[in-house]
């Protein structure tokens, strides 16, 4: 079906290489002949909560390949635009240990305290406080960042409130719209891109979510794989009016 051989990939987690917890059909294969084909790749995630080693020990888990190396998450993309843009700057975190971790590794001071930059994801224990200095911080002048803003975060539970969800009551209360990291954006796509070494055309997206994972290669110029195991379904294409380069059923239809 692909008549292109992609020098990178990048691969979504949830409903494209497991559902909950349980592996999906055709996920170890695919993944095991990247690896024996020696095409580099990266997990990439929207969920800032998670250190990438504890992502990647998950993915272990499921018999796929992965070292933290191999993760990069929003909290990890976050973290490198504001040492970017806002080197030395101190940030007010509302979110979880992943970004945490991440906005100090890349040498930022993480403070309540007359903050430059507020940053927001998941936060599991987000509440009015939180809320409060969030949108207080903003109006007072504090660059104002989300990590991703997926509205839910599917568990076995349920869809159970996302990023999108909490930043919505932070940009509600602040009266301010967040710069946003995660996919569709592509700044998570092109920090991404540049850890692997890529260009845009020789780079494959793998993903089941329309939205996010095939719109941020809509939006970035980088070809597609949707695989129909998440998400979205093939009659989605059309309600959504986002086309990816290519559709399969399950990963391991897919000739690397
Ligand atoms: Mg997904």
């Amino acid at each position: 079906m692909n008549q292109k051989r992609y020098q990178g990939y990048l691969i979504d987690l949830d409903g494209t290489l497991y559902r909950g917890i349980e592996v999906i059909p055709g996920a170890v294969h695919f993944m095991k002949r990247l690896v024996e084909q020696n095409i580099p790749y990266l997990y990439l995630t929207n969920n800032s909560s998670r250190l990438p080693e504890q992502v990647a020990k998950h993915l272990r888990g499921f018999g796929l390949p992965a070292t933290p190396e191999q993760v990069y998450t929003s909290a990890l993309a976050t973290a490198q635009y504001v040492q970017k843009n806002y080197p030395g700057s101190k940030v007010l975190v509302v979110g979880e240990e992943g970004l945490r971790h991440a906005l100090i590794e890349v040498g930022m001071t993480v403070t309540d305290h007359e903050p430059d930059v507020v940053v927001a994801g998941i936060d599991r224990s987000f509440d009015y406080e939180k809320l409060k200095r969030a949108s207080l911080a903003i109006q007072d002048g504090a660059t104002y960042i989300a990590t991703n803003v997926d509205r839910v975060l599917p568990t076995e539970e349920g869809y159970l409130p996302g990023s999108g969800t909490i930043n919505i009551a932070i940009s509600h209360a602040s009266d301010t719209k967040p710069i946003v990291i995660g996919k569709p954006e592509t700044i998570i796509l092109q920090y991404a891109m540049d850890l692997l070494h890529t260009k845009p055309d020789e780079t494959l997206i793998v993903g089941d979510n329309l939205e996010t994972d095939i719109l941020t290669g809509v939006r970035g110029g980088v070809d597609t794989l949707m695989v129909t195991t998440g998400v979205h379904s093939r009659q989605d294409v059309e309600k959504y009016n986002i086309t990816p380069t290519f559709v399969v059923d399950y990963l391991d239809k897919w000739e690397i």
